[in-house]
């Protein structure tokens, strides 16, 4: 770790109320803003927030775990976990495209490991947390943001409304007073796949978060291996596999057995014409994917293109859609959404297709029905293949594993997730899933609904938590827009700082 990204460290609160008033080095402080989450969308959020609102406005960027800015994602150690988008266009800055590779380009060679930075690399993911780390710490150091910024580490397990403000209670009984809140808390372990007997979850050889770093701790190298889903968070898992010198074989699992695409190198052919319109009903939208990516074929380029001219309107074709198309999209079109749309680095899909061609990687589709415990310790997991009607043993079929690790991808389902903010907001009516439980329901300015439908004035949320209304709101070129844009509707909110009477001061 460099010097600047130890710049800012967390605070430490203690049990008990914070006063409403507080002193800064600027004057009295307003309660101002909290953010739940340092991931990127909240630490990107804070420093948004910190550029608009005036010095006497509070930011409280709270965070569970030890480093802030980084979020599962870009936490991870194993430099062969890459970024999925190339260095050009992961900048934190939308205006400023080329943000990220510059800030990589100076950095010392020592800190590249090898890395020759140019706009189609894709660095390790770590490279962008720090990245990420070190814009907030260069915000808070450049400016004089004073007693404005407070970071701190901390379990936020409960938001209740306080009269004109919000209470934020965090574990050892600390509590948080604010004007307003964001939430900005990511992405939550994959759901175990619904089985009869569901005590399997419960065991040793079940890992139910791939992102957790012990997941492949104390694993026997030539013990086979399932993994639940085949997307993104299963090729980081084979390749950590891969790189540990696994031997044994490595099946990966999910109900069509699609695998995430390769980035392409070839540019969109220059006689391809650009689309007049695209529909927003799902039949039309796939007739016109489909027309699109024969004639760019037809003309030298290949289906890439296609997707891609999708990106910039993605959201608003999303939400011209009514909610019966947009379930038959979740329904029929998502799995093949989600593998063209997020691409793996060239280098990456090599080594799967190394695995493949071995045998050592077998994937396979279908939906898992049972698991049965074998007297030498494994497990048969048995599942219904996608074609296997022809199959004996009542068309299923099984594959024996020693561990069983969950990549399905993040749940987004709020009704079941089991985080105890998460809870206490649904049971007090703060919030609501979105009706197709990809989030949380949310206005277009990122307001959130109470359970009523009431758009709340105080309660906001960034990231991946406000699918349901923006659909792709992932990975990091969306986020970052999202994230400049509410801290445009945050400061806009902000009142000039009052005073309150816990100091026995006044409003001014
Ligand atoms: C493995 C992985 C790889 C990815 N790779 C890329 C990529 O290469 N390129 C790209 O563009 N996008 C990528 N993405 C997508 C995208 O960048 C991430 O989803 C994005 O980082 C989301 O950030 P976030 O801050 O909203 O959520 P998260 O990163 O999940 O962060 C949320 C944070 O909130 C904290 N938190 C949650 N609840 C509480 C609470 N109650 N109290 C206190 N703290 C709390 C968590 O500890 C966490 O740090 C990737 C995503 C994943 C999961």
């Amino acid at each position: 770790m460099t010097a600047q990204d130890k710049a800012i460290q967390p605070a430490e609160i203690q049990a008990g109320h914070t006063p409403l008033a507080f002193e800064g080095s600027n004057g009295p402080l307003s309660p101002g803003i909290a953010i739940v989450g340092a991931g990127f969308s909240g630490t990107l959020l804070a420093l948004h927030l910190l550029q608009r609102v005036p010095l006497q406005t509070r930011v409280v960027l709270i965070e569970r775990n030890a480093q802030f800015g980084r979020g599962p994602a870009y936490s991870t150690g194993n430099s062969s976990h890459v970024l999925n988008v190339p260095a050009g266009k992961m900048s934190a800055f939308h205006s400023r495209p080329l943000d990220f590779l510059q800030w990589l380009q100076a950095l010392p060679a020592d800190e590249l490991s090898g890395i020759d930075p140019t706009a189609t690399t894709f660095v390790p993911r770590r490279m962008f947390g720090r990245y990420i780390r070190h814009l907030l710490n260069q915000e808070v150091k450049a400016r004089n943001h004073g007693d404005q910024f407070e970071l701190i580490r901390g379990d936020v397990v409960d938001i209740v409304p306080n009269g004109g403000g919000l209470s934020l209670t965090l574990d050892r009984n600390r509590t948080v007073e604010v004007d307003r809140a964001v939430l900005a808390i990511g992405n939550f372990p994959p759901a175990p796949p619904p089985v009869a007997d569901m005590s399997f979850y419960d065991g040793p050889s079940y890992r139910p978060d791939p992102w957790a770093a012990d997941t492949l701790d104390a694993l026997d190298p030539d013990l086979p291996v399932l993994l639940i889903g085949t997307g993104l968070t299963t090729i980081d898992t084979v390749i950590s596999l891969l790189d540990r010198g696994h031997r044994g074989p490595i099946t990966a699992l999910s109900r069509r057995g699609l695998l995430p695409h390769r980035h392409g190198s070839s540019p969109p052919p220059p006689d391809m014409p650009e689309s007049d319109s695209f529909p927003t009903r799902v039949n039309d939208l796939a007739r016109v994917l489909r027309e699109g990516s024969r004639r760019c074929r037809e003309l030298g380029g290949d289906w890439h293109t296609v997707i891609d001219e999708l990106r910039p309107i993605t959201t608003e074709l999303w939400q011209a859609m009514c909610v019966k198309d947009r379930a038959r999209f979740l329904r029929h079109m998502r799995p093949w959404w989600d593998v063209h749309r997020h691409r793996v680095a060239g280098p990456v899909a090599d080594r799967i297709d190394a695995a493949r061609g071995s045998g050592q990687l077998q994937i396979r589709a279908g939906r898992i029905r049972e698991y049965r415990s074998r007297p030498d310790g494994l497990t048969d997991i048995v599942y219904r293949p996608r074609f296997g009607a022809g199959l004996e043993n009542g068309g299923l079929d099984c594959v024996t594993a020693g561990r069983v690790v969950n990549c399905a991808g993040p749940d987004a389902d709020y009704s079941r997730i089991r985080d105890p903010l998460v809870r206490s907001l649904l049971g007090n009516g703060l919030v609501r899933p979105d009706p197709l439980c990809l989030g949380l329901d949310v206005t277009a300015n990122c307001a959130t609904l109470g359970r009523d439908g009431s758009i709340s004035r105080r309660l906001f949320a960034v990231g991946p938590v406000t699918k349901g209304t923006f659909w792709e709101m992932t990975a990091v070129p969306d986020i970052r827009q999202q994230a400049e844009f509410l801290a445009g509707q945050l400061a806009s909110l902000t009142k000039p700082v009052r005073v309150a009477a816990a100091s026995g001061g006044q409003a001014s």
